[in-house]
């Protein structure tokens, strides 16, 4: 094994970072690397050519969510001859939301050398600017577009004690702002961190009802890219006693209502949750 990791075998996979917004975050060891390597593989061809200026850029090949399963296996035959080849994504670190997973995953299969060119990432930007509790966090990436959805998966994490980390194109950030002041309650801090290292970089901490209010005042805060980082809740959720919730859902509700309900509450199984019903336990 080299003992540095630049001279890495021919035919290795480099997970280059990229800037999220000023150019002049590209690392120069990043723009070594994409200056060494025979292929690059991007997400869009077009955006990560922007990266070499007026340098001859390498061969470019398209690495995205729709093609990946077989531009992996080209990759993969490409890195077992010797090529080195570079991923990189449209903005930031490749495989945080962004496609790469898989092609990473197959060069471990097949015995290639994976090496990262660390850099720019909105999420761990976002944080170190947030003010926030920052010893653990929990990457949520982006929430589902639709609001039932989104709203069920802001209530499964209303009691995550670690700092939480969103992505979200800034023209959603109304409607999930005012999402999580109902889910996770008005007073929760809460920092959006919009534009990152862009003209129009913006850094707001807020009670989420008072945030909820600042982005709904100012139509420029619903423009371009945001994460928005969340505390957590110290507060750990309230231990639910499966009897005594069988007895009230019971209570209310016909039993098979209730069965589906304590079933999709507690993670038992539907046969045991109408057991309970009808036992009135
Ligand atoms: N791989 C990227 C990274 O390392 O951050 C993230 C890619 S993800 C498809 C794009 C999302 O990242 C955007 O919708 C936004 O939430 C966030 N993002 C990217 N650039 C940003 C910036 N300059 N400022 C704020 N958020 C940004």
């Amino acid at each position: 094994m080299p003992d540095h990791p630049d001279m890495s075998p021919p035919g290795t996979l480099w997970i280059v970072a990229t800037p999220i917004g000023n150019l002049d975050d590209l690392s120069p060891r990043a723009a070594d690397t994409l200056g060494r390597v025979a292929v690059v593989a991007a997400e869009d061809t077009r955006t990560s050519r922007r990266l070499f200026g007026d340098r001859q850029a390498p061969e470019m090949v398209s690495l995205h969510e729709h093609n990946e399963a077989v531009a992996c296996a080209r990759l993969v035959e490409r890195l077992g001859q010797g090529a080195d080849v570079a991923l990189v994504s449209d903005a930031g670190t490749p495989l945080v939301s962004d496609p790469g997973y898989r092609l990473v995953a197959a060069a471990h299969d097949a015995g290639i050398a994976v090496r990262t060119v660390p850099g720019p990432c909105a999420a761990i930007a976002a944080l170190s600017v947030a003010g926030l509790p920052s010893d653990r966090f929990w990457f949520e990436g982006f929430l589902p577009a639709r609001a039932g959805q989104r709203q069920s998966r802001l209530e499964a994490l209303a009691h995550m004690p670690a700092t939480m980390i969103f992505y979200a194109p800034a023209r959603d950030l109304p409607v999930i702002v005012a999402d999580m002041s109902i889910t996770l309650g008005p007073d929760r801090m809460a920092t959006l961190a919009r534009e990152l290292t862009k003209i129009h970089e913006t850094v707001h901490r807020a009670p989420v009802a008072d945030l909820a209010q600042w982005i709904a005042d100012d139509a420029n805060q619903q423009r371009g890219e945001a994460v928005l980082v969340v505390a957590g809740n110290p507060d750990p959720a309230p231990a639910v006693n499966p009897e005594a919730l069988a007895r009230e859902l019971a209570r209310e509700l016909p039993p098979s209502r209730a069965a589906k309900l304590l079933a999709r509450l507690t993670g038992m199984n539907r046969k045991e949750a109408w057991a309970k019903v009808e036992r009135g336990e």
